[in-house]
C-alpha cells in the first residue's frame, strides 16, 4: 500500500519588535493544540551568555564557538511559564532575564551575524521537526520554515507597540521609560531591517495584519480564520 506523505502543520508569525507576535503564537499554538517557540527568545539567551562570558556581541568566531558548544538550549514544555523552557549553559533564564535591558540592548547585534544565524536556523528546524508547530520571530516565513502552511506579518504602529511593550516591562519589574523603550524598538526596527542576512521583510505569501488597535484575542480570530481558511 502507497503511504500518504502528510506536512505537519506550521504556522509563521513574523513582524517587528513588541507587535505581539509571542502573545499571538502561544495563545494560538494553545487553541490548536500544537507547539510554540518563540525563536527571538534563542538569540536572547545567546546573548545572555554572551554577556555572561564578556564575549563581545560583534566577535561572530566566538560567539559561533558558544553556539556549538551548544550554550542555548529549548526545551519544549507548554506548562512552563514561557510555553517553553529557554537554557544558558545550565542556567534556566525566566522573562525578566530575557528581556533585561543589557540583553535587549546586545541581541540584534548578535543577530546579524550570518553563521549565528545559520547555527539558530537549524535548531529551530529541528525542533519544528517533532511536529505541528506554531513559531514566532523575524525569519520564519523567509527562512525558517518557508513551506509553512500559514505565513502571518504581524505589524503595529511604534506607539501602539510602546505602549504594549510598556506594560509587559512593568509587569515583570523591568524599570524602563516611554522614550527608552520608543528608541529602543526603533534601532532594533533599523538593525533588524538593514541587516544583510535574513532582513526582517515579509515573505511574498505572508498575510499582512495591523494590529494597531486590536485586542490579542480579536488578532487571534483573525489568524484562526486564515488558518481555518487554508484547510
Ligand atoms: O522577538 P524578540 O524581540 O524577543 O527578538 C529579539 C531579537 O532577536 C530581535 O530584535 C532580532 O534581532 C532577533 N531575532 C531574529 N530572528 C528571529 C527572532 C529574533 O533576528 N527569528
Amino acid at each position: 500500500m502507497r503511504g500518504v506523505v502528510t506536512t505537519p502543520l506550521q504556522i509563521a508569525i513574523d513582524g517587528p519588535a513588541a507587535s505581539g507576535k509571542t502573545t499571538v503564537a502561544r495563545k494560538l499554538a494553545a487553541r490548536l493544540h500544537v507547539l510554540y517557540l518563540d525563536t527571538g527568545a534563542m538569540y536572547r539567551a545567546l546573548a545572555f551568555e554572551a554577556l555572561h562570558t564578556r564575549t563581545d556581541a560583534d566577535n561572530e568566531p566566538a560567539l559561533l564557538h558558544l553556539c556549538h558548544d551548544r550554550a542555548v538550549r529549548i526545551a519544549l514544555d507548554a506548562a512552563s511559564p514561557l510555553g517553553f523552557r529557554v537554557f544558558a549553559g545550565d542556567q534556566e533564564l525566566d522573562e525578566q532575564t530575557l528581556q533585561s535591558n543589557e540583553v535587549t540592548a546586545i541581541v540584534s547585534t548578535i543577530a546579524k551575524h550570518p553563521g549565528v544565524r545559520e547555527a539558530m536556523v537549524a535548531e529551530q528546524r529541528r525542533i519544528a521537526g517533532a511536529g505541528p508547530v506554531v513559531m514566532a520571530g523575524r525569519d520564519i516565513g523567509t527562512v525558517v520554515l518557508p513551506s509553512a502552511r500559514v505565513k502571518i506579518f504581524l505589524t503595529a504602529s511604534v506607539a501602539a507597540r510602546v505602549e504594549r511593550r510598556l506594560a509587559q516591562y512593568q509587569a515583570s519589574g523591568v524599570d524602563v521609560s516611554t522614550h527608552q523603550l520608543s528608541e529602543e524598538i526603533e534601532e532594533r526596527d533599523r538593525l533588524d531591517r538593514n541587516r544583510t542576512v535574513s532582513p526582517l521583510v515579509p515573505a511574498a505569501d505572508a498575510h499582512e495584519i495591523d494590529s494597531s488597535g486590536m485586542t490579542a484575542d480579536q488578532v487571534l480570530d483573525k489568524i484562526c480564520a486564515i488558518v481555518e481558511a487554508s484547510r
